[in-house]
């Protein structure tokens, strides 16, 4: 036999927007110390994404090749039609290059190993996976980088659609989600946009509509949480997919190596008191609006409340003036945080965040309560669970800062009896999440499925 067919070979397929390739990175270097090592591993996402989230530290030993495919935005696009932060336009390029872009970085990946790909490992979004894979015959795992609920809402989308009518037709706001188990907490207005109301016929809307239709395909569903977090909605995923496999949360398993500490943030907190720091940060693609920024700001120096703000460069001009001179013994202010590692140490006593899928899990994992701020995708559903299951932080009054529910909201995280409910929460949540990526835990138990679906369904 030719020894070349017997040699694994993953492609892993990023979305290279949001945070999303970096825990696909996670999961690939997770397998690969698990997976022979002979198994070839190749990492296909945008030269920006790429240039991101390589760094030597990522990978050490060499074992991960990045390929670079095509970002889809026409040479003669103009600079600003896919500005910073701009993730949706930059979205609908991309869509428009898929799946011809991956194709050719797959071509390439085989040639230069000479290795056939065995497997692809895709980000859920790339729903044209499952296509591909049957092309070549080999197993499609998708990797969903957030929570149960949110891939709940996306293979539900047409019961919701049937169920609740559609917007405008009915008084539907107050409705919730009870016809879908483990959900009935969720409001309709807690939807991500394009599924139930706004553009259904965005780029985005409709890949993850077609996401939802075609995961069923899927030989597996990898999921960056753990069965405990949502017991009943993991058992309807379980029901619904051919194998769904919740293997998270992926930082406690395999910290991020990349989070140097440039500016400084865990010494800072060394010197700050147990559980009395506020640390805000609102992902890697969002910044409130002034007016918002403002209240934020002004409530922290009124109440005294020492923080941690993580902003990046380009908008430290919505602070007020003199706000970083000000508060110079109160508070910081940096342009990056080494977010896991802070929302681990003990001075942290709230999170004031956008309610990305990763932060709310390295949340859990530092048994920090939170104050959220959701803004768009899947952060207004998360904030929802945040507030009403898991009972581990609180949604920011009205949906946005303003000086009185901002004041509140602090004093309740930080100094009330509902905000120590919360911590014991969280702690609680933390110590499941522990427990699910320990020797015996589901989490484990999952991972191992996936490294044997993986390994031996292609000898031979
Ligand atoms: N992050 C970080 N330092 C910062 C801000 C963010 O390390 O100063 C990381 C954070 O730890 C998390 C990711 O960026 O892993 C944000 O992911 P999330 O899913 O919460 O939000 P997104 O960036 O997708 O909006």
């Amino acid at each position: 036999t030719n020894d070349s067919q017997q040699q694994l070979h993953i492609a892993a397929l990023a979305f290279p927007f949001g945070t999303h390739a970096a825990p696909l990175l996670t999961l690939l270097r997770l397998l690969a110390t698990s997976l022979p090592p002979t198994t070839i591993l190749s990492f296909l996402s945008t030269e920006k994404s790429n240039t991101q989230i390589f760094t030597n530290k990522v990978d050490p030993s060499g074992t991960i090749k990045a390929y670079n495919v095509w970002d889809g935005i026409p040479e003669e696009a103009v600079e600003g039609q896919v500005s910073r932060g701009n993730a949706q336009a930059g979205a609908e390029f991309f869509l428009k290059a898929v799946p011809g872009n991956f194709k050719k970085a797959m071509g390439e990946a085989e040639t230069e190993s000479g290795v056939k790909i065995s497997c692809i490992l895709s980000d859920a979004f790339l729903w044209f996976s499952g296509d591909l894979a049957a092309e070549m015959g080999v197993p499609w795992v998708a990797f969903w980088t957030a929570g149960s609920c949110a891939l709940s809402v996306h293979m539900y989308t047409d019961e919701i659609r049937n169920t609740l009518g559609m917007p405008g037709v009915a008084e539907t706001v107050k409705q919730t989600l009870t016809f879908i188990p483990g959900m009935s907490a969720v409001h309709i207005d807690d939807l991500p946009e394009g599924v139930h109301s706004g553009n259904l016929e965005s780029a985005i809307a409709q890949m993850l509509h077609k996401m939802g239709l075609n995961l069923p395909r899927a030989t597996a569903v990898v999921v960056n949480s753990f069965e405990e977090l949502d017991p009943i909605i993991t058992n309807e995923l379980k029901l619904k997919l051919r194998k769904a496999l919740h293997v998270g949360p992926s930082t406690l398993s395999l910290p991020p190596l990349s989070n140097s500490d440039e500016n400084g943030c865990l010494l800072w907190l060394e010197k700050q008191k147990p559980s009395s720091v506020a640390y805000i940060s609102f992902g890697s693609m969002m910044t409130p609006p002034p007016k918002e920024m403002l209240a934020l700001a002004q409530t922290l120096e009124s109440l005294k409340v020492p923080f941690l703000w993580s902003l990046r460069d380009h908008s430290r001009h919505l602070l007020p003036e003199g706000f970083v001179e000000s508060t110079e013994s109160l508070g910081k202010v940096v342009s990056w945080a080494p977010q896991s590692q802070v929302l681990a140490h003990p001075s942290v006593g709230v999170f004031v965040s956008h309610c990305g899928w990763n932060s709310i899990l390295e949340s859990v994992a530092g048994g920090v309560p939170m104050i959220c701020r959701p803004f768009f995708g899947d952060q207004t559903l998360n904030s929802r669970m945040v507030q009403d299951v898991w009972r581990i932080g609180i949604r920011v009054e009205g949906g946005a800062f303003t000086r009185s529910g901002t004041l509140s909201a602090l004093e309740l995280v930080l100094s009330r009896e509902e905000g120590k409910e919360m911590r014991e929460s969280i702690c609680r949540l933390k110590e499941s999440a522990v427990e699910a990526v320990g020797p015996s835990g589901s989490s484990a138990a999952n991972f191992e499925t996936l490294v044997e679906m993986i390994s031996v369904m292609f000898v031979g």
